[in-house]
């Protein structure tokens, strides 16, 4: 029975274990019931369902998977959690444990032993890496129904935002690219052990089966989009062209720009995701 998600036992198997939480690796472990119960409904995680959970930690939410779930792969970068996860998990048979960082590991392979079916990830994330791994998940384009994580309340709004706001970004175009973005629930530092500074979100991301905009070549509207964000302050032609391995001249850039009836000082920050689509499939035309 799922028993970690309190003060008390989470605390017992700590001092048992004599582990020492590292910061480095974001451990902020989750000591509310009532939260894990609404991750995992959140999820909707059927017993059909293989669930990728990411950094388990000592299996709080582990548990909570492996009885709604049909199997469950947890892949946890810290060595010294497996003899926990092991003992904390030793009565469910339906849970692989992976001691990897969730970076490196390959997730198609993953995904063929899964036959191929969508998985759906869920997990309290590593606050150090979010975006990393969520655009890891994404540009890995194996088959995953939805991911639905627990995130800073800040990194839930660039997910969810539209441009001209500060929060707008990298984030929030890929995010709304490949899937709609929800909020589902809002999560205080009170229920982390131990509290983060801040407060935390629950998203659901549900993938589309088709992107809502015709970029001809993926991989370079990103490369654009991470272009224009990287130097924030400077306008997009500049951003563009000081961008080396895009190939493009500032001209080329200021040309497209024109033809779009957009200023040449226009920022990245005011453009929509349609219209970086149409921007980066103009200049793929130009820079080749
Ligand atoms: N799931 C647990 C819970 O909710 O109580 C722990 C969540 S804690 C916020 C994040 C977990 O991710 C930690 O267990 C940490 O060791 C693990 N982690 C950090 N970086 C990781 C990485 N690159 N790959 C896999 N796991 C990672």
């Amino acid at each position: 029975m799922a028993d970690l998600g309190n003060f008390t036992n989470t605390s017992e198997i700590l001092k048992k274990y004599q582990f020492r939480m590292q910061k480095k690796y974001g451990q902020n472990f989750l000591i509310d019931a009532n939260i894990l119960q609404k991750i995992v409904e959140a999820a909707q995680v059927m017993k059909e369902d293989c669930v990728l959970e990411i950094g388990p930690g000592i299996g709080t939410m582990t548990q909570y998977l492996a009885e709604a779930a049909g199997q469950v792969i947890a892949v946890e970068i810290d060595g010294g959690l497996i003899p926990i996860l092991e003992d904390t998990l030793s009565s469910y048979h339906n849970v692989t444990i992976l001691c990897e960082d969730i970076l490196k590991v390959d997730l198609a392979a993953l995904s063929e032993k899964n036959g191929g079916r969508p998985m759906k990830v869920v997990a309290n994330l590593p606050y150090y890496i979010t975006t990393p791994i969520i655009m890891a998940l994404f540009e890995s384009h194996v088959p995953l129904a939805s991911i639905t994580v627990m995130v800073q309340n800040e990194v839930a709004a660039r997910m969810q935002t539209g441009p001209g706001t500060k929060d707008y970004g990298a984030l929030s175009l890929a995010v709304q690219y490949y899937a709609k973005p929800e909020i589902v629930a809002r999560v205080p530092a009170s229920c982390f052990l131990p509290r983060p500074n801040v407060d935390s979100a629950v998203v659901r991301l549900l993938r589309y089966e088709k992107p809502p905009v015709d970029a001809v070549d993926e991989a370079f509207l990103f490369a654009v989009i991470r272009a224009s964000f990287n130097q924030r302050r400077k306008t997009l032609a500049n951003g563009l062209a000081n961008a080396g391995g895009l190939g493009l001249t500032r001209g080329q850039v200021e040309e497209a720009l024109q033809e779009m009836g957009l200023s040449k000082t226009v920022r990245g920050e005011t453009l929509t995701l349609e219209r970086f689509s149409e921007l980066s499939n103009r200049l793929l035309r130009v820079g080749k």
